[in-house]
């Protein structure tokens, strides 16, 4: 199994690549927004707590993350391998991940960043806002602090993974497709 983590900036094109990667080598896609906004949508008791969280921008706790990822692959049933996105966002969701998955007896092959400018980035949230529905991808003051949190707590964990050699970067600039052509080589080499 290979399990991969998409890293990049809210924007950078995770959930649309995760799935492409879902559609060809038939990895289970973990979103831990996903699976957040699920909670929302069914007004569940953590939902109900992110909801005000992830419209001001920031980070859900650590601990509730972290557990529904725990559940998410202890449940897990035979899958070629994960793709994360969205998760780990902190060094200690990052630790936690090392220990969930030792527990399973398996391991991360690789972080894949995409590269983006905050710029292009608050751009394509904007575009995507009209149709996503998203209330955290509509205003710019939310889009501007979700940058920010991800700058102050998040790009860090890149150090993380380059420490144990697992990390790869690609340009996020072009094409969807010719993205996902540099995915796939990242992925096979
Ligand atoms: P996303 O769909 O990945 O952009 O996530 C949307 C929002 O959900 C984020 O801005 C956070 O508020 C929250 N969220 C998603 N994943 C995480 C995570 N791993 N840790 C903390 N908060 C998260």
């Amino acid at each position: 199994m290979k399990h991969i983590l998409l890293f990049g900036p809210p924007g950078a094109g995770k959930g649309t690549q995760a799935q492409l990667m879902v559609n060809k080598y038939k990895f289970m896609h973990l979103s831990t927004g996903d699976m957040l906004r699920d909670e929302i949508k069914r007004a569940t008791e953590i939902g109900l707590k992110a909801k005000k969280i992830i419209d001001s921008g920031q980070l859900v706790p650590d601990e509730i993350v972290a557990e529904m990822v725990r559940l998410r692959i202890k449940n897990m049933k035979n899958s070629t391998g994960i793709i994360f996105d969205g998760f780990p966002r902190t060094v200690a969701q990052a630790c936690k991940l090392d220990e969930i998955m030792t527990a399973e007896k398996q391991e991360i092959a690789m972080m894949i960043a995409i590269d983006i400018h905050d710029e292009e980035i608050i751009k394509r949230i904007l575009e995507r806002g009209k149709v996503s529905q998203r209330s955290d991808d509509q205003d710019v003051n939310t889009i501007k602090k979700r940058i920010d949190t991800y700058n102050k707590q998040t790009a860090i964990l890149a150090d993380y993974y380059k420490q144990q050699k697992k990390f790869k970067s690609i340009d996020g600039r072009g094409s969807i497709e010719n993205i996902f052509e540099k995915i796939c080589e990242l992925i096979e080499e």
